[in-house]
């Protein structure tokens, strides 16, 4: 039974392979970032860390509720809203207390920004966050607020892409009280200028009897004055 050879080598091809990559990897573009004296060109849409918007918060809890890792804490209370009108009813609305995120735990999958139905979550490329103390790593509400400066501007819509379903519909609104409001200011026009045209009634000489009303149409139902028509009971 015969073994395979290795293939044969010449002396000094390793040395020579060695020396190609050497000079391959010297005339390349160096890729090595300067971290930290120059700052890294991150993607618009990095995940750094989650910045609050809490004006738009509504204290739903779906974000609390969905997120996997159970980092996010939120506390909140019930308050009584006053009627906006007289006779109207009271409601009552939850305000929020503390909302945290504890970044020792999250994973960075962006389901909670995601689940966020009033636009309060949103992706900010800071990074720069770590702490040698874990705790430090529980964001709280006013931290959570200060990184929105941070959160970069949504990016300028497509001028191809279609028209949002949202604009559309408020543009068809917007159509039709236009529309309302200029046929109602045309037929206010009209009426005034009618009005206008029509010559006024001389002024009757004293002692002239007023003008007989006059008769209705035939077959609406009303009888014609008559002036044979006897007068009420004990008149002549
Ligand atoms: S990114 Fe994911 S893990 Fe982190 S807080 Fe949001 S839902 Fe939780
Ligand atoms: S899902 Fe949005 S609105 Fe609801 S509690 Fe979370 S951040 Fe607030």
């Amino acid at each position: 039974m015969s073994e395979s050879l290795p293939p044969r080598r010449f002396p000094g091809s390793g040395l020579a392979k060695g020396l190609a990559v050497t000079l391959r990897t010297m005339t390349r573009r160096t890729v090595t970032a300067q971290y930290p004296d120059v700052q890294p060109e991150l993607p618009p849409r990095t995940r750094g860390v989650i910045a609050l918007f809490e004006e738009n918060c509504t204290v739903c809890m779906l974000c609390a509720r969905e997120c996997p890792d159970w980092c996010i804490y939120i506390d909140s209370h019930k308050e009584t809203v006053p009627a906006a009108a007289p006779g109207g009813r009271e409601r009552s609305r939850n305000v929020l207390d503390r909302f945290a995120i504890d970044f020792s735990l999250c994973m960075y999958c962006g389901i909670c920004i995601e689940v966020c139905p009033f636009d309060a979550l949103f992706w900010s490329p800071e990074f720069e966050y770590a702490e040698t103390d874990i705790l430090e790593l529980t964001h709280e509400r006013d931290k959570l607020r200060e990184w929105m400066w941070t959160v970069p501007a949504p990016p300028a819509l497509d001028p191809a892409a279609e028209e949002p379903k949202e604009l559309v519909a408020a543009r068809k609104t917007a159509d039709k009280y236009a529309a309302e409001a200029e046929a109602e200011a045309q037929a206010a026009a009209t009426a005034t200028a009618a009005a206008q045209a029509t010559p006024e009634a001389p002024p009757t000489a004293p002692g002239t009897p007023p003008a007989a009303p006059e008769a209705p149409p035939a077959g609406s139902g009303k009888a014609a004055p008559d002036d044979t028509a006897p007068g009420p009971e004990g008149t002549p």
